[in-house]
């Protein structure tokens, strides 16, 4: 698997200066947040909107080659939603974002009802998923003709996507979406609990060790 920038290096289980500017948002118990990186240094802040279940946020600069934001869990019935994973939607916006700039890197760090990470969930575009992106921007407005190349799955979801709104995207299990495109290639993936806490894959978000 290949290294997925500084932020999922080994030293991610120490305090980081990542993770203290997460932990020291305004209200990141409660509300998603977004930013872009470059390939090192802080983070820049991406949000114009922040609620409990979406951000949204500007686009990247030129330069800026990660995204993070985060998945509040205050909510006890969002632990049974695979909050640890990507959403569909977050899924399909990034490859958007992917074929047009040079967001390489994918991360979302779940945060606990105390304000804490408890834990990353991390991507890296392969340039499969990077090709799939270009076809896939080209045809956003016009699904009909979105169907060689395309797996039926990721069209079935497209679709579904296109017809309802965020919330729910996450009718469907996350982690179906996001191990499909692991398995085929398109992405390389890690797990990263923060100290305290392991990943449980039958609930699909990070619990107390
Ligand atoms: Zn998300």
């Amino acid at each position: 698997m290949r290294a997925l920038t500084r932020l999922s290096k080994g030293n991610i289980k120490k305090k980081t200066p990542v993770r203290d500017q997460i932990e020291a948002t305004k209200d990141i118990d409660r509300y998603e947040m977004g930013w872009y990186g470059r390939r090192s240094g802080p983070l820049n802040p991406a949000a114009t909107k922040r609620t409990e279940d979406e951000v949204i946020g500007r686009n990247p600069r030129k330069g800026e080659i990660r995204s993070i934001h985060t998945h509040p869990n205050f909510r006890r019935q969002m632990l049974l939603e695979n909050s640890a994973y990507p959403s569909s939607f977050d899924l399909t916006s990034w490859s958007i974002e992917a074929a047009a700039t040079d967001l390489r890197y994918f991360h979302v760090a779940s945060i606990g009802p105390d304000g804490k990470v408890m834990g990353y969930f991390s991507y890296a575009a392969t340039k499969k998923f990077i090709e799939f992106s270009k076809i896939e921007l080209k045809y956003y407005h016009n699904y009909e003709k979105f169907e060689h190349d395309v797996p039926q799955f990721i069209l079935n979801l497209e679709r579904r996507l296109c017809s309802e709104k965020h919330a729910s995207g996450r009718a469907f299990r996350e982690s179906e979406v996001s191990e499909y495109f692991v398995k085929k290639g398109y992405l390389a993936h890690r797990i990263t609990p923060m100290p305290g806490y392991v990943f449980s894959k039958d609930y699909g978000f990070f619990v107390k060790a």
